[in-house]
Parts: structure tokens; sequence; C-alpha cells
């Protein structure tokens, strides 16, 4: 029997790949023309369990440490760690970040150097998290596509779908902020996507900062993804003149080469979110709820995934 998965976010994706993975027969269904409809596309693409659980419940480390290994089955990931950095009058954030976070270790200016050239002489020092990783999320949603297909499961863009749609049948409610699960909120995000051939940077940065906290991470080809505001917000529009000026000056403010950056994209997605700002797998009369996510989506979907996947194949098929 057929299992629909609803949505082809990160969640909706991993969870199909579990169920092929497994021998099931799936069809993922996606009310988007393409991958792009996801707040899944926008992600920054860190694996940064200890420095997330800066804002989270420690709980997420050891899941997320077992995400890095699921996504370098899949796609390519760069396990070169996270740093974090403040301007010199910011540096009791740093100080503050690095009481509320583990495995990691200070770096001074010549140690920053040594690991990013490009950020030498810029800040005296940094907490480097040497077993924080990171992806490219558009590239790892393809991979994930094409390993479904390859495994005989089918993709149905441009199909939005209910779970009343299918009675009977078995399900994985894989829709984001539209999933069928009570308190979810949105928490609205907005990036940038720049390209910069006088910065090189090899692991994401962050830059503490008492107003505008930023990443940049990087990607391929001298492009940069800059992220990502936190604003509690169901509102789906373009991204604000505040908002862009922000995380630009903030990329500015980590390297003025960024001045120069060419603009290739500024968007905005809805990270879906529950009260505790973990994410939830719960099973429904016709088969399993998952959402949730909030700012971890790529780290924590490999376990979640897991989860759901067997919670649905353990349970009986509905009459
Ligand atoms: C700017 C930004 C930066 C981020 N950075 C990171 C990061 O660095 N690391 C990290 O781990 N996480 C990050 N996240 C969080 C991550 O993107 C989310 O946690 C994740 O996208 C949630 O995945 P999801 O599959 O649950 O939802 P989504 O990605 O939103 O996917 C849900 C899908 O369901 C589809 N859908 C909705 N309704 C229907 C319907 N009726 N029928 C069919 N399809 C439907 C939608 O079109 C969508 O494609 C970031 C998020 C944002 C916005």
């Amino acid at each position: 029997m057929t299992i629909h998965v609803l949505g082809a976010g990160v969640a909706g994706l991993t969870t199909a790949v579990r169920l092929v993975d497994a021998g099931e027969r799936v069809v993922v269904h996606e009310r988007g023309a393409d991958l792009s409809a996801s707040a899944s596309w926008l992600a920054g693409g860190m694996l940064a369990p200890y420095c997330e659980a800066s804002v989270a419940d420690d709980g997420i480390i050891a899941p997320g440490l077992d995400g890095i290994a699921f996504w370098a089955g899949i796609t390519k990931v760069e396990r070169c760690g996270t740093l974090v950095v403040a301007s010199g009058r910011d540096t009791a954030d740093l100080r503050q970040f690095a009481a509320r976070t583990t495995a990691h270790r200070w770096l001074d200016a010549a140690g920053l150097a040594a690991l990013e050239p490009d950020l030498a002489g810029r800040f005296d020092r940094a907490l480097f998290f040497e077993d924080e990783a990171h992806l490219d999320p558009r590239r790892t949603l393809r991979a994930l596509m094409a390993r479904i297909q390859a495994a005989g499961g089918a993709i149905r863009f441009d199909d939005p779908v209910e779970p009343a749609d299918f009675a009977g049948e078995r399900i994985v409610d894989c829709r984001g902020l539209s999933a069928a699960l009570p308190r979810l909120r949105s928490v609205r995000g907005e990036m940038a996507i720049v390209r910069c051939r006088d910065v090189a940077l090899r692991r994401p940065v962050r830059l503490l900062h008492p107003r505008w906290p930023i990443y940049v991470v990087p990607r391929q080809d001298d492009v940069f993804m800059i992220g990502a505001t936190m604003v509690e917000s169901a509102a789906e529009g373009p991204v604000t003149l505040r908002s862009a000026v922000e995380l630009l000056t903030a990329a500015f403010a980590l390297h003025p080469a960024f001045a120069e950056a060419e603009v290739l994209e500024i968007g905005s997605g809805r990270r879906p979110a529950l009260p505790d700002n973990l994410p939830r797998v719960e099973r429904t009369p016709q088969g399993i709820v998952f959402s949730g996510l909030y700012r971890h989506g790529f780290l924590l979907s490999p376990a979640f995934s897991k989860t759901a996947a067997d919670m649905l194949m353990s349970a009986k098929e509905p009459t």
C-alpha cells in the first residue's frame, strides 16, 4: 500500500527517504511548482548542534550529531566547524555565548587567522566549535529527491493536498506550517545570497551583535548565504527594508569586502515552530504528523524522520 508524504521540505523528503530505504512505496505531494516552495530552500544549512543548544534544549546535541553522519551519506557535508566572533565592544556577548555552550575552544587573533586567513586582524578572539558542519540545502534537497526517485518513489509538484484526501490510506503530514499540529506558529526568517570574490571563508561564521546577530555560510563559487532574522510573524511577504539593511550591514561588519558583493537573492521563509521550539512526531488516525523543526530543519530531520518512518511502519494499516 502506497504511503503518501505531504510536503517536500526537508521533513517530508527525509521521511520519504527513510521509507523508500525500508522498501515502502512512496508518493510525495508538494503544493509548490518545485522544491523552492519550502522554508527548507532558504535555510543556511548549518549543522550546529552545540551553537544551537544556546537557544534550545541540550537534548538537540545528540540527534544533531547523528544528523551530520546521515547527511554525509546523502550529500557533500563540510566538516570544518563553526566560528563565533564579536567585535571588541561586544566581547561580553561572546563570553556569555561560551558560558551557554559546550565543545568549543577559544582562539586568539592568530588562531583565528590560521583558520580563516581573510579574518586576520578583524577580531581579537573567537570561539571555535570544531565538531560542527554545514551543507548546501538546495543541493541536499535535490539529492534527497533524486534518491527517492531512484528507489521508485514519486514526487508530484503543483499538488496541494489535505489529509482528508487520503481516506483509508497511510500518510505522513510534513506540510511545515500547514501540518495538522495544534499550536504551530511561524517564525519568519529573512536571508540574502551574495557573490563576493574578495572574501574566502571555509566555514560558517556567526557574528554576535546585540541587535542583529547574523551568520555567513560559504557555498561554492564565491557564493555566501547571509542569515537570518528571527521574527515572530506569519507574514509571507518580501523582505523588509529594515531586515535587508541589517543582514547586509552585518556581513559588511564581518568583512568590509562584502560591500562589493553582488546581491543574488533576498528571500524570506516561515519556520514551523511549537511552544518549546522542539519538533514533534505524533500519531494521527491516518498515520503520522511531523513538524515543528523551527530553526533546526537540517540539523534534526535525520533523527526525527527516522522516528516518523518507524512509527508509521510499526502501526497497523488504517481500515
Ligand atoms: C532563513 C532561514 C534559515 C535557516 N537556517 C537553518 C540552518 O542553517 N540549519 C537548519 O537546520 N535549519 C535552518 N532553518 C530552519 C529550516 O529551514 C526549517 O526548520 C525547515 O525548513 C522546516 O522544514 P519542513 O519540511 O517542516 O517545512 P518546509 O520546509 O516549509 O516544507 C513544508 C512543505 O510543505 C508544502 N506544503 C504546505 N502545504 C501543503 C499542502 N496543502 N499540500 C502539499 N504541500 C504543502 C510547502 O509548500 C513546503 O514545500 C532555516 C530557516 C530559514 C527560514
